[in-house]
């Protein structure tokens, strides 16, 4: 086995399934059958099962259709039109051969036939696990960076793209805040390569936490130096996090001789949608205001 698939066949043991089913002996059954492998959640409706997967993220779920209530193919197309949830595989359970096109057709990954074999669903629960769990990890693979754990370059560059057209269709602004390491060629230098790898996860992880909407998020947008993008925040918003963010890099205390300050620090430049001029665009405006920190001193921000 290769190391990201042993990493897959470890995590599959730690997978969440959600079984949707409104008899408690069915549920028995499933749970009779999966419970010793997989991290096991119930729910006896749609309802329950939306409620659930709006702060649980199942990895697969199993989904009975006949429910009193809204019934397993309601429950799927609503799983299927929210964007937190559309990509959760649904593998349905149903008594109605009538039923089978339906399964396909509002997205269902697989169906099985009550009443169930339990072969079957074992090694069907397993497929669809070990597909999710890859998929996830090639995500992964090409949306973080390996070293700091935050989103790369190709993430951002996509994202930026997407916020900025949601930006303007809904007639909202957003900011972006360069962050650039000062003196880093000197850090490397002095305090050796394997001290600066650690000082960038240390300022990545500093910078993430700075944020607080879930829709902000950081990205390594270069060799020191990181992107934010906040949607729906102005300048006013944005000056407060760049401002809390330069802050939050200085108490790490990291010691960086070179440094006037004789600790590592970061310059910023911030830039928003509403604050550019006519044929700008807001990624250029911050890299222009992050060159002004750096030339009137470092260690600042500049908007
Ligand atoms: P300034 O204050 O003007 O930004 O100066 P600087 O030295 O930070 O900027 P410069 O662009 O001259 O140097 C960036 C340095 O960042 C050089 C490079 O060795 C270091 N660097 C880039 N990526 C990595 C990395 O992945 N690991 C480590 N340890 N260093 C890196
Ligand atoms: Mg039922
Ligand atoms: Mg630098
Ligand atoms: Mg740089």
């Amino acid at each position: 086995m290769t190391n990201v698939e042993s990493e897959i066949a470890q995590s599959l043991i730690k997978s969440q399934v959600l079984i949707v089913d409104d008899q408690a002996i069915n549920i028995s059954l499933l749970q009779k059958i999966l419970s010793n492998h997989y991290q096991l959640t119930t729910a006896t409706s749609g309802e329950q099962a939306l409620e659930i997967c709006k702060t649980q993220s199942p990895d697969l779920i199993l989904l009975d259709i006949e429910m009193a209530g809204i019934n397993g193919i309601e429950t799927c197309k609503r799983l299927k039109s929210t964007p937190e949830t559309k990509d959760i595989p649904i593998i349905f359970i149903t008594s109605f051969e009538q039923h089978e096109d339906l399964c396909w057709q509002v997205g269902g990954v697989d169906f099985i036939s009550k009443p169930i074999n339990q072969t079957t669903v074992f090694n069907r629960v397993k497929v669809h696990l070990t597909l999710k769990l890859q998929r996830d990890k090639l995500l992964d693979m090409v949306y973080l960076d390996s070293l700091t754990q935050v989103y790369n370059r190709r993430y951002f560059d996509s994202h930026l793209i997407k916020t900025e057209l949601s930006a303007k269709r809904e007639g909202g602004d957003y900011t972006i805040i360069l962050i650039d390491i000062d003196f880093f060629k000197q850090f490397n230098d002095i305090y050796g390569h394997l001290k600066g790898d650690e000082a960038l996860r240390d300022v990545a992880q500093a910078i993430m936490h700075t944020l607080l909407r879930p829709s902000d998020f950081v990205a390594r947008y270069g060799g020191e130096e990181f992107a934010v993008i906040l949607p729906f925040t102005d300048l006013k918003g944005g000056i407060l996090v760049a401002e809390n963010i330069r802050k939050n890099i200085s108490a790490l205390n990291i010691s960086h001789s070179y440094n006037t300050s004789k600790q590592l620090t970061v310059s910023a430049g911030i830039a928003t949608l509403r604050g550019i001029i006519e044929q700008e665009n807001v990624l250029k405006s911050a890299d222009e205001k992050l060159y002004m920190s750096k030339q009137t001193g470092r260690n600042k921000i500049t908007y």
